[in-house]
């Protein structure tokens, strides 16, 4: 046993551990749960526990079912909203191997972004990742099912009393501080029910990993006050939906690779390429980064979130932003486009190849677009060359299949299942006869 896991092991015992979660995620991003008694832990670290892989979305063909989890110690956290007198809960990550070879199992979300964070180490570079996801909390009527009533009317940056929620916030922040958050900032955002909770930034895959458990521990948390929380991108039309801006940077010997103090933007030349590798393949890593029918009603123009692929130091249309930094360490970019309904790995890892592909190949960042792009017209999009972002999970599923750089982020397993159940789902969406449609020409004909 290593020394963490052995520190794991101590603290079951010190806090009366009586059960283990042992999570994973499948391809679409969603936590999965094997619950063994805390007592298999150490053969869980030893041997790994195995289950049956073939029920979980996408994972293996049913002769191959045969599936390994061994828990990365570093993710122990017992679950604060689950202990009980009998004693407590706790869950840790996993990575997924399967049992026939012994080698990762290459469906596995979180192998895939360790592929990506290898090729950085293998430049030479850390990556630091710091998501701000958004998401709405609504009430649930009788029966308990979410409706999308949100009984508040603040807006962004509101204090009570208007800001009704935020009791149920300061609950969430504390369940969160519990499981080993530091929290930077919270605040409502800008649409009724809307909130965001900012969390410190840490290396790429940690951040993917608190991704997954913070929407775990936020919607525990809400369900606690009978209020339902949801990171659907877009839950009512015309106002804002909830985006999952991804800031990133690179680190080299310590050092920021992204700052350079001579540079109009203080960005570093490979800031510049990585920029300019992210908006090259934009319009694949959408398909990932906005991976629902859903997301496609939030990228429109006019509520903040990107439609144009373009970058700015100043305005919030673009695709990528410099954010202002107050230090040498903070220079960073930010991309606007992801939403909290992604699978954060593969979504990482999407962002982390196009980046270090556009390092590998020297590419150049286009000037920044200062104006508000909302307003441009095809023609002035035209004259500055600026491309649009799939307006559809369709034309983005079709741009994945496209983009190279992108498929081979995913990897042969992941990309084809991922392709498969996108496609599906938006040929699902195509045949669907929606409200709209029938509000609008029911009595009409
Ligand atoms: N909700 C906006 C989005 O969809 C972002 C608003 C903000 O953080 N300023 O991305
Ligand atoms: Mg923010
Ligand atoms: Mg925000
Ligand atoms: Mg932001």
């Amino acid at each position: 046993l290593t020394d963490e896991a052995q520190a794991v092991l101590d603290e079951i015992d010190e806090k009366d551990v009586g059960f283990l979660r042992l999570q994973f995620t499948d391809i679409l991003g969603t936590v999965k749960n094997v619950a063994v008694p805390a007592d298999q832990a150490e053969k869980a670290f030893t041997d790994g526990i195995y289950f049956d892989g073939s029920s979980i979305e996408g994972f293996v063909r049913i002769q191959e079912s045969d599936m390994r989890l061994i828990p990365d110690a570093s993710t122990f956290a017992v679950l604060p909203w689950r202990n009980f007198d009998d004693g407590a809960s706790a869950r840790m990550i996993c990575d997924v191997y399967n049992t026939s070879t012994g080698e990762p199992f290459e469906g596995d979300p979180r192998y895939v972004l360790r592929r990506a964070i290898d090729r950085a180490e293998e430049m030479g570079y850390d990556i630091n990742f710091a998501p701000e996801p958004e998401f709405f909390l609504f009430e649930e009527d009788e029966d308990g099912r979410a409706t999308t009533d949100t009984g508040d009317q603040g807006g962004y940056f509101d204090l009570a009393p208007k800001d009704l929620a935020s009791d149920v916030r300061r609950d969430i922040i504390y369940g969160l501080e519990d499981m080993g958050f530091e929290i930077e900032a919270s605040h409502h955002e800008v649409a009724r029910g809307q909130h965001e909770i900012n969390f410190e930034y840490d290396d790429a895959l940690t951040t993917a990993d608190n991704v997954g458990t913070f929407r775990t521990v936020v919607r525990a948390i809400a369900a606690q006050h009978d209020l339902h929380a949801t990171f659907m991108p877009k839950p009512i039309p015309k106002i804002n939906g909830s985006g999952m801006h991804t800031h990133m940077s690179l680190f080299k010997d310590g050092e920021n690779a992204f700052h350079d103090e001579d540079d109009e933007f203080n960005l570093s030349e490979t800031a510049h390429s990585y920029l300019a590798g992210v908006l090259e393949h934009a319009p694949a890593i959408t398909a990932v980064a906005d991976p629902t029918v859903n997301s496609y009603k939030r990228l429109v123009p006019g509520y903040e979130a990107p439609v144009y692929i373009a970058w700015s130091d100043r305005n919030r249309s673009a695709l990528i932003r410099k954010p202002a930094a107050r230090v040498p360490a903070a220079s960073r970019i930010e991309a606007r486009f992801p939403d909290p309904s992604c699978n954060p790995y593969l979504a990482f890892a999407a962002l982390i190849h196009a980046g270090l592909d556009g390092i590998e190949k020297g590419l150049e960042a286009p000037d920044p677009i200062r104006e508000n792009i909302y307003e441009f017209d095809e023609s002035k999009r035209e004259e500055y060359g600026i491309e649009t972002l799939p307006s559809n999970l369709g034309e983005a599923v079709e741009a994945l299949e496209e983009d190279e750089v992108v498929m081979n982020a995913l990897g042969d397993h992941i990309g084809e299942k991922f392709v498969e159940a996108k496609s599906q789902e938006f040929e699902e969406y195509l045949v669907d006869v929606s409200d709209w449609e029938l509000d609008r020409y029911l009595e009409t004909f």
